[in-house]
């Protein structure tokens, strides 16, 4: 498999809202300074549903407001970036002109095919597959019981997360025949 002239995710300055979260940098008004092993930082305010980035690029200050979304899932709730390019929900930012989604970005993992990330990916597309409507929401079939839709609902959930890919969840639908 060729990998020429991509610029790997392992590579590439990136900031993941997981350990944003854990490490409580959300917070509105809580401040982190984020340093990368290759060089370089980012100051990141947090403020409201939204985070405000700060850093320099080839010695140009450059200031970006990503928006924040969360998502519920059955343990609780999940953190998302808003891509500030396509506006898609994602788990990781990656920085080259400016921060967003891998997709936007243009990064890739490497050996793509092989990865455990990219086994998820799959798995993950493949289960959305089977749950997704017309306009690509997640939606339990007819035939399908309710606990197993459940089920699987809360799987590509939690495979998109790992994954750090983005779709759209009928959130009427997700509460459909919930005894909550
Ligand atoms: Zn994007």
């Amino acid at each position: 498999m060729r990998c020429v002239s991509r610029r790997y995710c392992e590579r590439v300055r990136q900031l993941d809202i997981r350990t944003l979260q854990r490490q409580r940098s959300l917070s509105p008004s809580t401040t982190t300074i984020i340093e990368w092993q290759m060089g370089g930082a980012v100051h990141l305010q947090a403020e409201f549903e939204r985070i405000r980035l700060r850093y320099r690029l080839d010695g140009q200050p450059i200031e970006q407001r990503i928006n924040l979304a969360e998502t519920r899932v059955r343990y609780g709730r999940r953190a998302w970036f808003g891509c500030p390019s396509c506006g898609r929900r994602c788990a990781k930012l990656f920085l080259r002109a400016r921060f967003a989604c891998r997709i936007c970005a243009k990064v890739y993992y490497e050996c793509q095919s092989a990865t455990p990330q990219r086994r998820v990916e799959l798995r993950f597309l493949k289960l959305r597959q089977r749950l997704q409507d017309v306009y690509g929401e997640i939606r339990r079939p007819k035939w399908m019981r309710r606990a197993r839709f459940k089920v699987m609902r809360d799987e590509v959930s939690r495979l998109e997360y790992l994954a750090g890919y983005t779709l759209m969840i009928d959130e009427t639908n997700n509460n459909d025949g919930d005894a909550r």
